[in-house]
């Protein structure tokens, strides 16, 4: 079977031709799945009931079924558990702005970076997800809500450049004219540092922000926070940012969770100061959110303020992330976690 939300309308329109249909079914088709948002074949009331069988055949129509909503009482952030069809499940988060509305995807089922203060890498990676599970994460809460999605993040469970094919499509099918049409400048993608799939995206030239999870300012410290840093040097990721904005002119983002007393000194700021000053770029610090399984703890406020004023005394655009739905399991994974624990009960 073919995944369906999985193809471009390029795609479609050649398929259809093979069935002996009209390109323009294949036009008509996507509108149903990427603008109308429809949950099935027989939901598309201008297809016929031959093309409709003749699809379902063919085709597979992937829809994520919400098995769980968790709606935070401060903010109104929602927390969504979807099911997917061989019954792994995933989780997604929307968030509610005054500038528009924002949905952070999960883009694998587990992760294997093993970052040590993240929830999602526990288990290790389950398997990557389609570009339509991805992208349908995004059109059930568009549903469930009833409103319009306008700025999508790739924070979520997983590492966005571990699942770069498929990452890549899902970026193409978002922002395609005859989809939701989001625009790339609202999309941002999270990476731990894969060195050269950041090369690649950048080659890809697309407005899209790349934000780089760098959490630490030497190797020796990162290694012990990210395995990925065995692998590549903060001075070869530091490179490759300075690539992607060569390329794109997009400002990088750099994400630093704050640890309390692993990285959150004035000298850790110092450091980070020195590493950022040279790019066009923006740090959101996170006040990390600690997990059970784990022992961090985090940073003091009066420690994240200082931080924070070292940065902008320095001209670092740099923000504190408003953590949102802190009453809702907020960090990455943490969610399905809960879950799978409970079913095992
Ligand atoms: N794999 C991608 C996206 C994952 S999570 C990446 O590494 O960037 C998005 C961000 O949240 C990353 O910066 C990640 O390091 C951070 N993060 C994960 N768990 C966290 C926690 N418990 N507290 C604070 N930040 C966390």
């Amino acid at each position: 079977m073919i995944d369906i939300k999985s193809m471009t309308l390029q795609e479609l329109k050649e398929d259809m031709e093979k069935l002996g249909e009209k390109a323009f079914r294949a036009t008509q088709i996507y509108g149903w799945m990427h603008q109308k948002l429809v949950r099935s074949f027989d939901d598309m009331s201008n297809i016929s009931s031959a093309l409709k069988e003749k699809c379902k055949e063919r085709y597979q129509y992937t829809t994520l079924k919400i098995v769980r909503m968790q709606e935070s009482k401060i903010d109104g952030t929602r927390k969504y558990l979807f099911e997917l069809h061989d019954g792994n499940v995933v989780e997604s988060v929307w968030m509610k702005y005054k500038h528009g509305n924002s949905v952070c995807i999960s883009s694998q089922v587990g992760c294997r970076m093993g970052c040590a203060f993240c929830a999602s890498t526990l288990d290790g990676l389950e398997r990557n997800l389609t570009a339509s599970e991805m992208l349908d994460q995004i059109y059930s809460i568009s549903l469930h809500t009833g409103e319009r999605v306008s700025n999508v993040v790739v924070m979520g469970t997983g590492e966005p450049m571990d699942n770069y094919e498929n990452l890549l499509k899902f970026l193409r099918l978002l922002t395609a004219e005859e989809g939701l049409h989001i625009s790339q400048r609202n999309i941002t993608v999270s990476t731990c540092g894969i060195v050269p799939k950041m090369r690649e995206l950048a080659e890809e030239k697309l407005q899209i922000t790349l934000a780089l999870s760098l959490h630490a300012t030497t190797d020796e410290k990162r290694k012990k926070l990210m395995p990925i840093a065995n692998k590549y040097s903060i001075k070869e990721l530091m490179e490759a940012c300075r690539y992607y904005f060569e390329k794109t002119g997009r400002r990088i983002t750099f994400e630093y969770s704050l640890v309390g007393g692993v990285n959150d000194t004035n000298e850790d700021a110092a450091e980070l100061i020195a590493l950022v000053n040279e790019l066009n770029c923006h740090v959101n610090l996170i006040p990390v959110n600690p997990i059970k399984e784990r022992d961090f703890v985090q940073s003091e406020n009066e420690a994240i303020q200082a931080f924070k004023n070292k940065l902008e005394k320095n001209r670092i655009n740099v923000t504190i992330r408003r953590e949102m739905g802190r009453d809702i399991d907020g960090a990455c994974g943490q969610l399905r976690r809960r879950h799978k624990e409970q079913s095992l009960q």
